[in-house]
């Protein structure tokens, strides 16, 4: 076990940061002309120069020596959705057989990689595999420590020689700088003259599972997938419920102290923890942040949390569906609008202006969501999440908005005319029309809706826990720009605003409130009710990603410079090909299991079943349900060896089609549903097997013990 950390010696808050080179921390460090010019340029007023990166790689590189760091990366999210980093030592000879320790400013704003081995989509030829890194001022740099020492961290974005973005930070960054314009019109256009910037806040609520390393290891599945491809659930799943909030076991405990001080040195504001619904499954939430600092610390968290359940000799699991029979594990995006003198957009006001731009907000973001929905999927379509959305499980491939029912009501009467707002809160006059005043606790609860109101944010919950959420960001910042810019033309050219924001809300409102749905969005009405309605109801990654290859998507994204057609087809195609090779992986892991772990099992113990049985009869005991047994494994054994057979047979088939989108389809359409064939007979088997005979740890041992 690791040392415990105390936290009398050092206490949280000179733990907190000291690992982060945040701007207090530059405060300290840079003269003060240097640091007031890195604000600038952090407030996006200015571009770096040469001389002042110069000054802070100094100091950066000062500070981290001073703290035991011998290399420094660029650190970057490629379109794999993990992070990458290549190592450089500051170590620089003098020509005399000595060193000197250096780093420069060009080191800090910009490095150079062969980068040929990270997908691009084909927008990279391998003649000209160089890629570049730049610093992203706005999320600070770091120092990680593990075992290969102390690094250096820069946040950086990634992207070709020919300027394409070749990662998930560039189109993220890009979509919170259109955001940012068009929210500021709207603010502008309300008479606010004292803003100058909007950005948008991120808090991801991260769930994983814990199991421990003795039986992760005797799994190729976990090791290989990260899921189980097989295992039979055990009498008692989570039917009771009496994981989820209840106390923490000693060991996780341990193990979450640890990992909040890990986070906390690095300055990620880790907040909230706890059991979640299913057995062995758990919860991290930080305090929000500006988007793409909230994006670097929640790639940051899902790193730490496996090296320190490691450390605790644990393996954490953040695939979104390790077990089959209990909950995945999804990342709810909790996601709003601030402006930089603090105001929160989404935080329904107490005077009637305030109240017009929320309720402005909420439906230009109804509209996007509307408008979007196949995008808004689209971004959370991975392979893992298949096992969720659309599936039998929480949330709704359907994408639909929360607001509870006195928000809606509230819209609903604005739509038709009606001023007066529900439970007796009082309307004020805003010329010929009236906004009414808002209640404070506006939102009821609801844990089924893909994308809830909750009081003063949007909770997205459609988004994959191994996933970054960049993408899904990057998109409804875009989506929600798009339709802030329609507005703001509105606004803009109006002479009467205040009667022009009614008539834009109700227009809009009146158009797009077929996707608000405050019911219970588990339930099969939903499901025909949405149909009805017409909502899309994507059920898999290869259904929901096409989207970004449709005309009106590419025109979104270029109309507010966030991808550009070739960027956006470049993606279509690594996101389908990364589907692809992961349903490969699992399949090819499923066949090696079966082949070479289960069908040998399940024939030894039917044979020393027939054996015993032949004892039995020898001494003319009754062998009667022996036999049957040992009957009934060999006739299971059959069909292992059999459905084992059509998947080699489908998995052939699947590898055949060049072309990515076939290929994908092949996958999902002829083996996944092979592979769920496999798999009932193997579990099947597994229930009747002795556990001695067993060679995997089963669910109970995964689940219920650590
Ligand atoms: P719950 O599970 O009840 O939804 P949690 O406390 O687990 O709530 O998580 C809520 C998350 O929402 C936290 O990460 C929190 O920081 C974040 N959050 C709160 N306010 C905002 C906001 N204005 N913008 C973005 N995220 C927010
Ligand atoms: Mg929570």
């Amino acid at each position: 076990m690791h040392d415990p950390i105390d936290f009398e010696a050092m206490p949280i808050t000179e733990l907190f940061g000291c690992n982060c080179f945040s701007n207090a921390v530059m405060r300290e460090w840079l003269p003060k002309t240097t640091y007031n010019e890195l604000l600038a340029v952090q407030a996006g007023e200015k571009e770096m120069a040469l001389s002042v990166a110069d000054v802070v790689a100094d100091a950066m590189k000062a500070w981290a020596i001073e703290k035991g760091a011998t290399h420094f990366t660029h650190w970057f999210h490629p379109l794999t959705g993990l992070t990458a980093e290549k190592h450089d030592s500051f170590i620089a000879p003098t020509g005399d057989g000595k060193v000197l320790m250096e780093f420069s400013g060009k080191e800090l704003i910009k490095g150079e990689s062969d980068a040929s081995s990270f997908p691009s989509g084909g927008l990279r030829a391998t003649f000209e595999a160089r890629g570049y890194t730049a610093w992203d001022v706005t999320s600070p740099a770091f120092l990680k420590q593990d075992s290969i020492g102390t690094t250096l961290c820069i946040p950086t974005a990634f992207f070709s020689y020919y300027g394409h973005a070749l990662d998930k930070k560039v189109p993220l960054l890009r979509s919170m700088d259109s955001l940012n314009k068009q929210a500021m019109r709207i603010l502008r256009a309300l008479g606010n003259g004292t803003t100058k910037r909007i950005i948008t806040t991120v808090g991801p609520e991260q769930e994983y599972f814990l199991v421990d390393k003795k039986y992760f290891d005797e799994r190729p599945d976990l090791m290989l997938t990260g899921r189980t491809v097989f295992g039979s659930m055990p009498a008692k799943g989570q039917e009771m419920e009496d994981h989820y909030y209840g106390a923490i076991n000693a060991r996780v405990a341990a193990f979450m102290r640890e990992l909040n001080a890990e986070l906390w040195k690095m300055g990620v504001t880790a907040k909230t923890q706890h059991n979640e619904v299913a057995p062995n499954q758990f919860e991290l939430a930080p305090i929000f942040s500006m988007t793409n600092v909230a994006v670097d610390a929640n790639q940051l968290a899902m790193e730490t949390i496996k090296k320190v359940a490691n450390r605790h000799g644990m393996e954490a699991l953040l695939h979104e569906k390790p077990f089959a029979g209990v909950n995945g594990s999804g990342k709810h995006n909790n996601w709003s609008l601030a402006t930089d003198d603090g105001l929160n957009l989404l935080e329904p006001g107490e005077n009637p202006d305030s109240n017009a731009r929320f309720l402005l907000f909420i439906t230009a973001i109804v509209e996007a969501v509307d408008r979007y929905a196949p995008l808004l999927r689209a971004s959370a379509a991975i392979a893992g999440n298949d096992h969720r959305l659309g599936a039998n499980e929480a949330p709704p491939a359907i994408i639909s908005v929360f607001f509870g029912d006195q928000l809606s009501d509230i819209l609903e009467r604005i739509v038709d005319g009606k001023a007066h707002s529900a439970k007796g809160s009082h309307t004020i006059e805003l010329g010929v029309t009236s906004i009414p005043t808002l209640p404070i606790d506006i939102s009821d609860r609801n844990r089924t809706s893909p994308f809830a109101f909750t009081g003063n944010k949007f909770e997205f919950r459609m988004v994959g826990s191994s996933q970054s959420i960049a993408t899904p960001n990057t998109y409804l910042n875009t989506a929600v720009a798009d339709v802030l810019s329609e507005f703001a033309d509105k606004l803009e050219s109006a002479n009467d605003r205040i009667a022009v924001i009614q008539d834009i809300i109700r227009e809009s409102y009146s158009k797009h409130r077929r996707v608000v749905f405050n019911g219970n969005g588990y339930s099969d009405e939903w499901l025909k009710e949405a149909e009805r309605r017409g909502l899309p109801n994507i059920r898999s990654t290869v259904d929901a990603l096409p989207v970004l290859l449709q005309k009106e998507t590419i025109e979104l994204f270029e109309r507010h410079k966030v991808l550009s057609r070739a960027e956006a087809e470049s993606r279509f195609h690594i996101y389908l090909e990364k589907y692809s090779k992961q349903i490969n992986i699992e399949a090819g892991v499923m066949i090696d299991m079966s082949k070479r772990m289960l069908f040998p099992a399940i024939g030894a113990f039917a044979a020393s079943l027939a054996r015993d049985s032949g004892s039995l009869a020898a001494i003319g005991a009754s062998s009667a349900a022996l036999e049957k047994r040992a009957r009934r494994l060999a006739e299971l054994s059959g069909e292992v060896y059999d459905e084992t057979d059509r998947l080699e047979k489908a998995l052939l088939e699947a590898q055949e089609p060049d072309e990515a989108f076939s290929q994908a389809k092949a996958y999902r359409d002829r083996v996944v549903p092979q592979m769920a064939a496999l798999r009932a007979k193997v579990d099947a088997a597994e229930k009747l097997v002795e556990k001695k005979y067993w060679p995997l740890p089963t669910y109970e041992e995964l689940l219920f013990k650590l």
